[in-house]
């Protein structure tokens, strides 16, 4: 590698906050319950941490097995695309690498990324029109 290979870090999970909403213990129960933005039933907190879990792995691309939500705000901050779209960014998937959670792009995929990625088409616009004045 020659270092210049791009890399798509993963975001971090870190809406914990988000996902619940404490239920007031208006029973008296013992357990915690809370309930759960993802499905919307009420689960007891460990519940939350098991749904929490398998929603996520329902939510995994059949076809590269990431979570593409995860990677959907880096294509947009580094290449402007509103989604991560794993064909573009993965087109073999057997040839996959990654570096813990971060995609590594090879240098023909980095390329082609780069050839279609909106953020790319805004600056030769810009270079066009400058020319074409
Ligand atoms: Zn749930
Ligand atoms: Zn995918």
């Amino acid at each position: 590698m020659d270092g210049s290979s791009q890399v798509i870090a993963l975001e971090k999970d870190d809406d914990h906050s988000m996902d619940v909403l404490i239920v007031p213990d208006s029973e008296g129960k013992d357990d915690d319950l809370c309930l759960c933005n993802r499905c919307g039933e009420v689960h007891g907190v460990q519940d939350i941490e098991v749904c929490r879990r398998v929603r996520r792995e329902q939510s995994r691309c059949s076809r590269c097995r990431l979570v593409h939500r995860d990677y959907d705000l880096t294509a947009w901050i580094i290449d402007g695309f509103d989604k991560f779209d794993c064909e573009l960014y993965i087109p073999n998937v057997n040839e996959l690498q990654m570096d813990g959670e971060t995609i590594i792009l090879p240098d023909h995929v980095q390329k082609r990324v780069h050839e279609l990625s909106p953020n790319m088409q805004e600056l030769k616009e810009q270079e066009a029109n400058k020319t074409d004045t």
